[in-house]
């Protein structure tokens, strides 16, 4: 069989949840390096919070033989958040990163606690960039303007806010997530080098067709909204060119009572096997009969490079010493993971599907 071996990879962008969803999913992330565990669900504000969140992830995942998965926390950025919080955060050589979640301006006018929703106006945050940006925090930001009614549009609505972050703080080391549009792709192409974005691997394969195939798809309903085939040939150009940007899952569980009814929730989970499997097959190819020639080296490099080295390079952490191991042989994803022991039944990204690549189980796993 054909193999490949790669330096272990990171993601950079998960959301393990709590309780029994995060006991079902934390394992299914283990093969990672580090994770960067995002700050929405539990809410996380502050340092205590951060430390106890990642010491709860760090059970649920386990170790595999001598090895520990490393797991960076987030906190969520409010308008209630202080540059003293930051000062304290940044303390601990563990948290990395601030998430800002953009809210509606209506939702926070004239309500207190609508502090707590996200934010609303980047401006009112500049005392609290500036500790991030001297403190040597990253700011996240999931870049989609909540204020526009067209969920297409969100993307590309919210650049001016990403524009003024990026120009006003130009010391301030900037992720944007999940990145699904041709002009959030070339905005990071041609940013400054504290500008980075992560791709999902399910922007990387589908476009907006892919929600109405042979019926609706709710397994495949995610924020940002899926788009056009030029918006995915923008983010496969950048993935595969840009070192500043790379893999980050959004693995984003919901049972799947919440996915298949009115009103379902948005949200792609994305297990380790499945993504490395699927970027494997995007990078390298592999569908019967192709044969691969001196290329392969080059394809080998660039999926080494999106999944496992330009994100340790901008968070400032140190790559994977050790290496997994990827093999030619086709696989097929389950249906659905879960549904036993009172864990959730939650369906995964590109469930039922033959995948070319599969991840060698490790011997010492
Ligand atoms: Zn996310």
């Amino acid at each position: 069989l054909q193999q490949i071996t790669i330096r272990r990879p990171c993601d950079p962008h998960v959301h393990f949840r709590f309780g029994l969803m995060l006991a079902l999913v934390a394992p299914l992330h283990r093969l990672f390096h580090w994770s960067l565990a995002m700050p929405n669900v539990p809410e996380i504000r502050d340092a205590d919070g951060a430390l106890d969140y990642r010491l709860q992830v760090e059970r649920a995942i386990g170790t595999d033989g001598d090895r520990a998965p490393i797991i960076v926390p987030t906190i969520k950025l409010t308008h209630a958040t202080t540059p003293r919080m930051i000062a304290r955060f940044a303390g601990d050589h563990y948290v990395k990163a601030a998430k800002l979640y953009p809210c509606k301006k209506g939702a926070a006018a004239g309500v207190t606690t609508g502090s707590h929703n996200g934010i609303h106006d980047v401006t009112l945050l500049t005392d609290v960039f500036k500790a991030m940006q001297s403190a040597g925090v990253i700011l996240c930001i999931h870049a989609e303007d909540p204020d526009t009614a067209d969920p297409w549009l969100r993307e590309e609505a919210y650049l001016p806010q990403v524009e003024w972050i990026t120009s006003h703080f130009p010391g301030l080391r900037v992720v944007i997530e999940h990145i699904s549009t041709a002009v959030m792709a070339r905005f990071v192409e041609d940013a400054h080098a504290n500008v980075a974005a992560t791709i999902t691997p399910h922007h990387l394969r589908w476009t907006r067709a892919d929600l109405y195939d042979g019926g609706a798809r709710p397994h495949r309903w995610c924020c940002p909204v899926l788009k056009t085939v030029e918006d995915r040939a923008a983010v496969r150009r950048a993935a595969w060119y840009c070192e500043r940007v790379f893999f980050g899952s959004d693995s984003a569980p919901h049972a799947i009572e919440a996915k298949e009814k009115d009103g379902g929730a948005a949200g792609i989970f994305a297990p380790a096997e499945i993504t490395m499997a699927a970027e494997a097959g995007r990078f390298l190819g592999g569908e019967a009969g192709l044969t691969f020639g001196p290329d392969l080296a080059v394809y080998r490099a660039h999926f080494e490079q999106f999944v496992s080295l330009r994100a340790p390079a901008f968070y400032g952490l140190a790559p994977a010493e050790d290496t997994i191991v990827l093999e030619r042989t086709d696989w097929r994803v389950p249906s659905s993971y879960g549904g036993h022991d009172g864990l959730p039944t939650v369906v995964p990204f590109l469930a039922g599907e033959t995948l070319w690549w599969r991840v060698v189980p490790d011997a010492a796993g």
